[in-house]
Protein backbone atom coordinates (compact mmCIF):
# COMPACT_ATOMS: atom_id res chain seq x y z
CA UNK A 1 0.00 0.00 0.00
CA UNK A 2 2.95 2.67 0.69
CA UNK A 3 6.16 2.68 -1.18
CA UNK A 4 8.23 3.43 1.72
CA UNK A 5 8.10 4.50 5.42
CA UNK A 6 7.82 8.67 4.32
CA UNK A 7 4.78 7.90 2.58
CA UNK A 8 3.79 5.91 5.11
CA UNK A 9 4.23 8.71 7.72
CA UNK A 10 2.63 11.50 5.15
CA UNK A 11 -0.15 9.24 5.00
CA UNK A 12 -1.17 8.67 8.78
CA UNK A 13 -0.32 12.70 9.30
CA UNK A 14 -2.75 13.88 6.66
CA UNK A 15 -5.07 11.40 8.58
CA UNK A 16 -4.37 14.29 11.61
CA UNK A 17 -3.56 10.45 13.21
CA UNK A 18 -3.27 10.25 17.33
CA UNK A 19 -0.63 12.16 18.68
CA UNK A 20 -1.44 14.39 21.46
CA UNK A 21 0.07 16.63 24.05
CA UNK A 22 0.79 14.44 27.23
CA UNK A 23 -0.34 15.84 30.00
CA UNK A 24 1.33 14.31 32.35
CA UNK A 25 4.49 15.81 31.39
CA UNK A 26 3.37 19.04 33.01
CA UNK A 27 4.25 17.59 36.15
CA UNK A 28 6.92 15.29 35.13
CA UNK A 29 8.63 17.34 32.64
CA UNK A 30 11.59 18.51 35.01
CA UNK A 31 12.10 14.63 36.46
CA UNK A 32 12.15 13.20 32.91
CA UNK A 33 15.34 11.60 31.59
CA UNK A 34 15.39 12.50 27.64
CA UNK A 35 16.68 9.30 26.60
CA UNK A 36 13.97 6.97 27.77
CA UNK A 37 11.19 9.65 26.90
CA UNK A 38 12.23 10.02 23.55
CA UNK A 39 12.43 6.09 23.24
CA UNK A 40 8.52 6.19 24.44
CA UNK A 41 8.09 8.71 21.29
CA UNK A 42 9.60 5.74 19.40
CA UNK A 43 7.48 2.97 20.85
CA UNK A 44 4.30 4.95 20.75
CA UNK A 45 5.29 5.33 16.88
CA UNK A 46 6.33 1.71 16.38
CA UNK A 47 2.47 0.90 18.18
CA UNK A 48 0.59 2.75 16.15
CA UNK A 49 1.91 1.49 12.89
CA UNK A 50 2.12 -1.97 13.79
CA UNK A 51 -0.90 -2.47 15.92
CA UNK A 52 -3.02 0.84 14.83
CA UNK A 53 -3.82 1.86 18.32
CA UNK A 54 -3.69 5.16 20.48
CA UNK A 55 -0.47 6.12 21.66
CA UNK A 56 0.10 5.50 25.47
CA UNK A 57 -1.79 7.69 27.35
CA UNK A 58 -0.83 6.14 30.96
CA UNK A 59 2.98 6.36 30.42
CA UNK A 60 5.53 6.34 33.72
CA UNK A 61 8.76 7.37 32.73
CA UNK A 62 11.91 6.97 35.19
CA UNK A 63 15.70 7.19 34.54
CA UNK A 64 16.04 3.07 35.46
CA UNK A 65 12.64 1.85 33.46
CA UNK A 66 9.65 2.83 32.62
CA UNK A 67 6.14 1.42 31.72
CA UNK A 68 3.42 2.32 28.97
CA UNK A 69 -0.03 0.73 28.31
CA UNK A 70 -1.48 0.64 25.23
CA UNK A 71 -5.22 -1.19 24.34
CA UNK A 72 -5.16 -3.87 21.93
CA UNK A 73 -7.50 -6.75 21.02
CA UNK A 74 -4.80 -9.34 22.18
CA UNK A 75 -1.71 -9.31 23.57
CA UNK A 76 1.26 -9.24 21.28
CA UNK A 77 2.77 -12.51 20.63
CA UNK A 78 6.39 -13.02 21.67
CA UNK A 79 7.12 -12.49 18.12
CA UNK A 80 5.52 -9.59 18.05
CA UNK A 81 7.27 -7.99 21.11
CA UNK A 82 10.62 -9.77 19.78
CA UNK A 83 9.44 -7.38 16.80
CA UNK A 84 8.55 -4.13 18.37
CA UNK A 85 12.33 -4.06 20.51
CA UNK A 86 13.39 -4.40 16.49
CA UNK A 87 11.92 -1.44 15.15
CA UNK A 88 12.57 0.97 18.29
CA UNK A 89 15.94 -0.32 17.73
CA UNK A 90 16.23 0.30 13.95
CA UNK A 91 15.12 3.50 14.35
CA UNK A 92 17.38 4.11 17.18
CA UNK A 93 20.55 2.88 15.08
CA UNK A 94 19.38 5.22 12.59
CA UNK A 95 21.10 8.39 14.16
CA UNK A 96 17.71 10.10 13.51
CA UNK A 97 17.74 13.87 14.53
CA UNK A 98 15.12 14.97 17.29
CA UNK A 99 13.78 18.22 16.11
CA UNK A 100 11.43 21.17 17.24
CA UNK A 101 9.41 23.33 15.73
CA UNK A 102 7.18 25.81 16.97
CA UNK A 103 3.60 25.77 14.95
CA UNK A 104 0.23 27.90 15.28
CA UNK A 105 -2.57 25.57 16.40
CA UNK A 106 -4.56 26.34 13.01
CA UNK A 107 -1.82 25.33 11.06
CA UNK A 108 -1.28 22.19 13.46
CA UNK A 109 -4.36 20.71 12.98
CA UNK A 110 -3.46 18.98 9.50
CA UNK A 111 -0.34 17.62 11.52
CA UNK A 112 -1.38 15.89 14.83
CA UNK A 113 -4.68 15.55 16.88
CA UNK A 114 -5.41 18.51 18.81
CA UNK A 115 -8.62 16.80 20.39
CA UNK A 116 -7.40 16.19 23.49
CA UNK A 117 -5.26 19.81 23.84
CA UNK A 118 -6.44 20.91 27.31
CA UNK A 119 -9.10 24.25 26.51
CA UNK A 120 -6.61 27.01 27.89
CA UNK A 121 -3.54 25.46 25.35
CA UNK A 122 -1.14 28.06 23.69
CA UNK A 123 -1.60 29.01 20.57
CA UNK A 124 1.43 28.32 19.34
CA UNK A 125 2.72 23.77 19.91
CA UNK A 126 5.59 22.58 20.18
CA UNK A 127 6.00 19.83 17.51
CA UNK A 128 8.71 17.12 18.16
CA UNK A 129 9.54 15.03 15.11
CA UNK A 130 11.96 11.69 15.42
CA UNK A 131 13.53 12.36 12.09
CA UNK A 132 10.61 11.43 9.44
CA UNK A 133 9.27 8.71 12.10
CA UNK A 134 7.52 10.07 14.30
CA UNK A 135 5.96 13.61 15.11
CA UNK A 136 3.83 14.82 18.31
CA UNK A 137 2.70 18.05 19.68
CA UNK A 138 4.95 17.60 23.01
CA UNK A 139 6.66 19.71 26.17
CA UNK A 140 9.21 17.39 27.49
CA UNK A 141 12.60 17.29 27.27
CA UNK A 142 14.87 15.23 24.61
CA UNK A 143 17.93 14.12 22.75
CA UNK A 144 19.13 15.64 19.81
CA UNK A 145 19.95 12.76 18.25
CA UNK A 146 18.77 8.99 18.70
CA UNK A 147 22.12 7.56 18.41
CA UNK A 148 21.84 8.73 22.13
CA UNK A 149 19.31 6.66 23.63
CA UNK A 150 21.02 3.31 23.78
CA UNK A 151 19.38 0.06 23.23
CA UNK A 152 15.84 -0.55 23.71
CA UNK A 153 15.01 -3.67 25.55
CA UNK A 154 11.45 -4.85 27.10
CA UNK A 155 11.78 -6.23 30.44
CA UNK A 156 8.01 -7.46 31.03
CA UNK A 157 4.71 -7.36 29.47
CA UNK A 158 1.14 -8.00 30.73
CA UNK A 159 -2.01 -8.21 29.20
CA UNK A 160 -5.08 -7.53 31.24
CA UNK A 161 -8.64 -6.45 30.25
CA UNK A 162 -7.46 -5.19 26.92
CA UNK A 163 -4.76 -3.36 28.10
CA UNK A 164 -1.15 -3.84 27.08
CA UNK A 165 0.95 -2.74 29.86
CA UNK A 166 4.85 -2.72 28.62
CA UNK A 167 7.98 -2.07 30.86
CA UNK A 168 11.42 -1.64 29.16
CA UNK A 169 14.79 -0.36 29.96
CA UNK A 170 17.49 1.31 27.94
CA UNK A 171 20.95 0.30 27.67
CA UNK A 172 23.11 3.05 28.20
CA UNK A 173 24.63 4.54 24.43
ZN1 LIG B 1 8.20 14.31 24.05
Amino acid sequence: MFKNELDFTKYFFNKKFNCQMNLQLNEHNKKEYPPMHTAEHILNQTMVRMFGCPRSRNTHIERKKSKCDYYLDQAPTEDQVKEIEERVNKVINSNLQVTEDFVHIDEAEDLVDLSKLPEDVSQMLRIIRVGQYDVCACIGSHVENTSEIGEFYITTHTFDNGRWRVRFKLKEA
